[in-house]
């Protein structure tokens, strides 16, 4: 019996935190995920792969899928557009597939208003001071992407905690990917996962002498 839905979890968190080194990680782990690859218009970084890490488009691509309503989400970030694509994340949770999303804070609130059972969890730095060190650390952004992200960041903290539903302090990537995978066990179990699960044992309670 496995008619349960699957549970979809966001991860956003200020640029260079360790979003996508975490959850590199958390697959590690835990191979029963399914990772949606965003769509964006940013420029490749080296050793990024189409198709894995992201479907690079162009900005006509782009706006033609959201015209043609094949975004779940999708948002402006730093001056390039990236989304969620839908069918693929739709199809996994009506299988009962765990899906886990990397987006920035507009597109987990549009994510949270379509489907309110998401979860929602935030990955904070130990520091301000760690958080720059990583952004130009990871030497992907030149100095005038790095100083954009960083203001992105300082207004990204200030909203987040309202809508998320889980801060992770990202110190160690092993503990940071170790309490997500925590937090996803949690929520198969929650009362909108099991809801099928739940219908049919009333069913058969019923049916019972
Ligand atoms: P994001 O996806 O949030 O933008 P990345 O995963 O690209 O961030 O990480 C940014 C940089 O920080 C990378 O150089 C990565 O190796 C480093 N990093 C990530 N997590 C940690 C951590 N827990 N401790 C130290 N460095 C980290
Ligand atoms: P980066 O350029 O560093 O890969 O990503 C920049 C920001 O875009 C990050 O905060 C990341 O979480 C976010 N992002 C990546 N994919 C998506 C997406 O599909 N939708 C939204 N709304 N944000 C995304």
């Amino acid at each position: 019996m496995n008619n349960r839905r699957g549970v979809l979890t966001v991860i956003s968190g200020p640029s260079g935190v360790g979003k996508g080194t975490v959850i590199k990680r958390l697959f590690e782990i835990e191979d029963n995920l399914y990772f949606s690859v965003s769509a964006t218009t940013r420029k490749p970084r080296p050793g990024e792969i189409d198709g894995v890490h992201y479907s690079f488009k162009t900005k006509e691509e782009f706006e033609h899928d959201i015209e043609t309503g094949e975004m779940l989400e999708y948002a402006v970030f730093n001056g390039n557009y990236y989304g969620t694509p839908k069918s693929a994340v739709e199809q996994c949770l009506s299988e009962g597939k765990d899906v886990v999303l990397d987006i920035e804070i507009q597109g987990a609130k549009n994510v949270k208003k379509m489907m309110p059972e998401s979860a929602l969890v935030y990955l904070l730095p130990p520091d301000i001071e760690e958080l720059k060190r990583r952004l130009v650390g990871r030497n992907t952004e030149d100095a005038e992407t790095i100083a954009g992200r960083l203001h992105t960041a300082r207004l990204e903290l200030n909203e987040a905690p309202e809508l998320y539903d889980y801060f992770i302090v990202n110190d160690l990537v092993d503990n940071a990917a170790i309490k997500i995978k925590d937090i996803i066990e949690g929520e198969r179990c929650s009362k909108t996962a099991m809801q099928e699960v739940l219908k049919q044992i009333l069913e058969e309670a019923e049916n019972l002498a």
